[in-house]
């Protein structure tokens, strides 16, 4: 039987079902069978694992992950697919969700569908959602052991980026508090249906045992060091609109042995959360 990323197939199925492709819910469709196994690889899936795909589109990827995994649950925005799902994706351990993720009670969800067991995120995102998705997953309280996705190649390099590189940001030390993130492999705009204006690129992040702190506050004295990323911490965090007077920013720099001279960009995980615990101290 033809797999769902043969162009011919994929053309094949969407005119049998009239489906329109929707620009604004970001569907481009793979169509090259290696980047999905690539794709599944990276995601390192055994025959025991359990896989929550986000966007399925017409099931190319979920076809593949069904193939490797125990069970597969797909959640898709997109009411449009129904009829054409009962075609491509009538799999004995799919199960597809219709919803929008972001609405979607999470906790829930994996407790009715994976029970005490633990899960693994594969997607190609949607990219006009891409940091609200990894958000709500990292900030879930699920049993998820992994996220392997392909996103925008910006975000990804933002997403894997370490400290001293340009792409480091906020959104980096996000990451980094609850995941191990790997920058895998860069995807042509060839092999989607229809071709993206953007290159894409697959991350796996890997979740972390991470200590019990403050995150609101510790991701509050994140931004604020990166409100103006040229400047020194000094200046960014007295601009920042934070409510402490310099010499309290002085001193919590001091406290945590960080040179107020250096820029956001260059420090650790580590050492923003040092940094934070004496932001609380001073304050
Ligand atoms: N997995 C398919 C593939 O690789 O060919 C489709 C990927 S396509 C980039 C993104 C998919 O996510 C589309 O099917 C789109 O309808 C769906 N989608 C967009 N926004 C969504 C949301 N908020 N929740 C769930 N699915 C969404």
């Amino acid at each position: 039987m033809d797999r769902l990323y043969k162009p011919s197939k994929l053309s094949e199925i969407l005119s049998k079902y009239g489906f329109r492709f929707t620009k604004s819910l970001g569907q481009n469709f793979l169509i090259d069978g290696n980047i999905v196994r690539k794709i599944a690889d990276a995601a390192e899936i055994s025959e025991y694992d359990n896989i929550l795909e986000i966007g399925p589109g017409v099931g190319t990827m979920t076809e593949e992950l069904a193939l490797r995994a125990k069970k597969v649950v797909a959640v898709e925005i997109d009411e449009k697919l129904r009829d054409l799902h009962k075609e491509t994706l009538d799999i004995e351990n799919v199960k597809v969700i219709y919803g929008d993720f972001l609405e979607l009670d999470l906790e829930k969800i994996a407790g009715e569908e994976f029970g005490d067991e633990g899960f693994k995120v594969v997607a190609n995102l949607p990219y006009y959602v891409t940091t609200p998705i990894i958000e709500k997953l990292l900030l879930s309280k699920v049993n998820l052991i992994s996220i392997t996705v392909m996103v925008q190649k910006e975000v990804a390099k933002r997403l894997a980026a370490q400290p001293g590189n340009k792409d480091y940001g906020s959104l980096s030390v996000f990451i980094n508090y609850y995941t191990d993130c790997k920058y895998k492999f860069q995807v042509p705009s060839s092999v989607f249906m229809p071709k993206p204006n953007v290159d894409s690129a697959v991350v796996n992040l890997k979740m972390k045992e991470r200590e019990d702190l403050d995150t609101d506050f510790l991701f509050k004295i994140v931004r604020a060091a990166f409100t103006t990323r040229r400047k020194t911490l000094l200046n960014s965090f007295s601009n920042s609109g934070l409510p402490y007077s310099k010499d309290d920013i002085k001193r919590a720099l001091e406290l945590s042995g960080i040179d107020g001279g250096r820029r956001a960009e260059t420090l650790s995980l580590e050492e923003f959360i040092i940094l934070s615990v004496n932001f609380k101290s001073v304050g």
